[in-house]
C-alpha cells in the first residue's frame, strides 16, 4: 500500500510539473486512448516467450469483439490522433517480424473477425529466419510471395528495418540506410505500402524518431507501455502493449508500467 502512495505521489509530482504528463494522466483516467497491441510470433513455440498460442490468440479477437473494441487500421489510428477525435474503446493490432506463421495461424482469425493489421517487415531477412532473435533463430520468415499474398488479402505491410538492427547502435549511415532502404524495398516489390516503422526491440531517442521523419515515414512504434496514446503523443514515439497484459490492465500494474517505460523497455 505504501508503495502504491509512493507511486500515485510520484505521478502526481510529475504531472504538476509536466503538462504532457499531466494530460496523458489526465485522458488515461478517462479512458480517452489508442490502445495498440503488439504480437510477434503465433505459435505454440515454447522457446520464444512473446510467441502467442494459436488457441490464446483467438480468445483475445473474440474477447477484444466481446468488450465492444473497434479494431482499426494503424493508419485509422494516427488519423483519429491527429485529428484529435475519440480514441475511447479503438484498437490496432500489429505484428513484427514477418514471422510465416503469421500467415498460418494469424491471418485467418483476424480475417474471420474482420479486423484490419499491420505487419512489420525486416525486407534483408525476409525468405530466411529470425537470425536477430536469442529465444529461437530458427523462427522462419515469409518469402516475397507470402508477403504478397498478404498484402493482397488486405495487411497493412510496413517497416521493420533492413537487417533488424538495433539503431540506437547504428553509425548516422547505417540508420539512414535501415530506413530508407527498407521502405524503398517494400515500395519496389509491393507497391502500395504504409510508411511506419517499427523500432526493432524498441530502441530508439531523439536521433531515431528525427531520422524516421526525415526518411520519410509518418509514424513508428516502440514496445511496452500501457499508457495507451493520446493527443500529447509523439507520431514517433507511439506506445504499445503486450497482448497478454491487455485483458488486465489493473491501475496496479498500469502504475507499474511507469517504470518500464522511463527506464526503456527491451522485448527481443
Ligand atoms: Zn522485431
Amino acid at each position: 500500500m505504501c508503495q502504491l502512495v509512493r507511486k500515485l505521489d510520484t505521478l502526481l509530482g510529475l504531472a504538476s510539473q509536466n503538462t504532457d504528463t499531466f494530460r496523458r494522466l489526465a485522458s488515461w483516467l478517462v479512458g480517452n486512448r489508442l490502445r495498440i497491441l503488439m504480437y510477434h510470433s503465433v505459435s505454440n513455440n515454447s522457446k520464444d516467450p512473446h510467441a502467442v498460442a494459436p488457441s490464446r490468440f483467438e480468445q483475445q479477437m473474440l474477447a477484444l469483439a466481446a468488450k465492444g473494441h473497434e479494431v482499426i487500421s494503424l493508419g485509422e489510428g494516427l488519423r483519429r490522433l491527429q485529428g484529435r477525435q475519440s480514441l475511447r474503446r479503438y484498437v490496432v493490432l500489429t505484428f513484427d517480424d514477418a514471422y510465416r506463421d503469421f500467415l498460418t495461424n494469424a491471418l485467418p482469425v483476424l480475417e474471420r473477425f474482420g479486423y484490419p493489421a499491420t505487419l512489420f517487415v525486416p525486407t534483408g531477412l525476409v525468405g530466411g529466419t529470425a537470425t536477430w532473435d536469442s529465444y529461437d533463430p530458427t523462427k522462419p520468415l515469409m518469402d516475397w510471395d507470402e508477403l504478397r499474398e498478404v498484402h493482397r488479402r488486405g495487411v497493412t505491410i510496413a517497416s521493420h528495418t533492413v537487417t533488424h538492427a538495433r539503431l540506437t547502435e547504428c553509425d548516422e549511415r547505417q540508420l539512414e540506410y535501415e530506413l530508407r532502404a527498407s521502405l524503398d524495398t517494400l515500395r519496389v516489390r509491393l507497391g502500395d505500402v504504409f510508411p511506419a516503422l517499427s523500432y526493432p526491440g524498441g530502441f530508439y531517442g531523439p536521433r531515431e524518431r528525427l531520422a524516421a521523419r526525415q526518411a520519410g515515414y509518418v509514424c513508428a512504434v516502440g514496445v511496452a507501455s500501457r499508457w495507451g496514446n493520446g493527443t500529447e503523443t509523439d507520431p514517433f514515439a507511439l506506445r504499445r502493449e503486450k497482448p497478454m497484459e491487455f485483458s488486465r490492465a489493473t491501475l496496479w500494474s498500469r502504475l507499474g508500467s511507469r517504470r518500464n517505460e522511463v527506464n526503456g523497455d527491451c522485448l527481443l
